[in-house]
C-alpha cells in the first residue's frame, strides 16, 4: 500500500468547523459560523433518526483461543 501517512509536525489541535474544516470561530464554536452549526445540527438529528441496533450478532474473534486439544507435544 502507497498510502504513508505524514508525519506528525507541528500538531496544533485547533477546533475545526465539522461542516466545512475552516477554523472555527469562538463565537460559534466548534463551528465558524452561524450556517455551518444549522448544516451540522440538521445534519445530526437526521442520523439520529437511523437507529443503528444492525450490529453484528456476536461475531467472536476465534483468534487465539488456545483449543490445542489436538495437537500432542512433548
Ligand atoms: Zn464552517
Amino acid at each position: 500500500m502507497p498510502d504513508r501517512t505524514p508525519p506528525l509536525r507541528a500538531v496544533r489541535i485547533e477546533p475545526r468547523c465539522p461542516t466545512c474544516g475552516k477554523p472555527a470561530d469562538p463565537k460559534y464554536k466548534p463551528f465558524c459560523r452561524k450556517r455551518c452549526a444549522d448544516i451540522d445540527l440538521g445534519r445530526w438529528l437526521k442520523e439520529g433518526y437511523r437507529v443503528p441496533t444492525d450490529e453484528a450478532p456476536g461475531e467472536e474473534d476465534l483468534e487465539d483461543s488456545g483449543g490445542g486439544a489436538s495437537g500432542q507435544r512433548s
